[in-house]
């Protein structure tokens, strides 16, 4: 927890409180050559008016983010920072804790997933969608708690919520469907975006986990899209314009390389697909 006299690295000390220390690292290295200047939590402070300094979080972390960052409650005046172990709900140390975190790779493996995000192979503007996505960045309207009408502007059921309108919506569930992976969202077990992005890649083999990812994020700004058009009404939502788009953005988005992967497997999926697609259509007929 961050005092007012604080003395935390700004690069180094894990201060973001819901980013684990693989997460915390990779988000500094995006940052760290465009601003080396940079070294305590000081630097992002406001001393005069001893808060954080908005203007310069927001252009470091962009709008979303930087806005969730100057949230974090700093410690009263007069107190000294302070170390959390986060995996207690007290922040107090624990053996039991410890030994689950120790345990936690048998379950996940988010740190090499992290890496692997930034890395070749996806560009780097998909992979700042997924990044943003994956750590709740983007102001879904249950973020946004002083909007009075909170549903879902997609299938109008239940209130909007990143796990909702990328992944258990109606309108979600059949575009990931109808897409070239043919993927039942409803299937994957998860409690939020970041484990059902690293369940969905762990379970398709490596050749093809750029790609996926390329695809989820190309999903992703095609539904958020579709969203705030729907939300501001310029559009009313249609589903097969929306498969439309998602397809025509990974067609852009695909790299030389997986052409000839992604072909294949768009082939081999076609027979099915104009089926599945008039399936979820009729689905979604029914609800709306
Ligand atoms: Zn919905």
């Amino acid at each position: 927890m961050v005092g007012l006299d604080t003395n935390i690295n700004f690069w180094n000390q894990p201060w973001i409180p819901w980013l684990d220390y693989a997460e915390f690292k990779g988000t500094m290295e995006q940052l760290r050559h465009q601003n080396p200047i940079l070294k305590g939590i000081k630097d992002i402070f406001n001393v005069e008016e001893r808060r954080w300094n908005s203007e310069v979080i927001t252009r470091l972390f962009e709008e979303e983010l930087g806005r969730r960052i100057c949230d974090i409650q700093l410690l009263p005046e007069g107190h000294k920072d302070k170390v959390v172990w986060k995996p207690n709900n007290s922040g107090n140390f624990s053996m039991k804790s410890a030994y689950y975190l120790d345990q936690c790779y048998k379950f996940n493996d988010v740190n090499s997933v992290w890496k692997w995000l930034w890395g070749p192979g996806i560009h780097p503007r998909l992979s700042m969608v997924l990044w943003r996505t994956i750590f709740e960045a983007l102001p879904t309207k249950d973020k946004m708690r002083f909007l009075r009408e909170q549903q879902c502007d997609l299938c109008s059921h239940e209130q909007e919520t990143t796990m909702h309108i990328f992944k258990n919506c109606p309108f979600a569930r059949a575009i990931w469907f109808s897409g070239p992976f043919a993927i039942r969202s409803d299937m994957i077990p998860s409690n939020n975006f970041k484990y059902f992005v690293i369940t969905l890649l762990e379970n398709h083999c490596r050749q093809l986990r750029k790609e996926i990812a390329s695809y989820i994020a190309c999903y992703v700004e095609v539904i958020w899209r579709v969203k705030n058009e729907a939300w501001s009404g310029v559009t009313t939502p249609t589903l097969s314009r929306a498969i439309w788009h998602v397809h025509q953005r990974f067609g852009e988005c695909k790299n030389s390389a997986t052409t000839i992967n992604a072909n294949l497997i768009w082939n081999r999926g076609k027979t099915t697909q104009m089926a599945d697609i008039t399936l979820w259509v009729d689905v979604m007929s029914q609800i709306t």
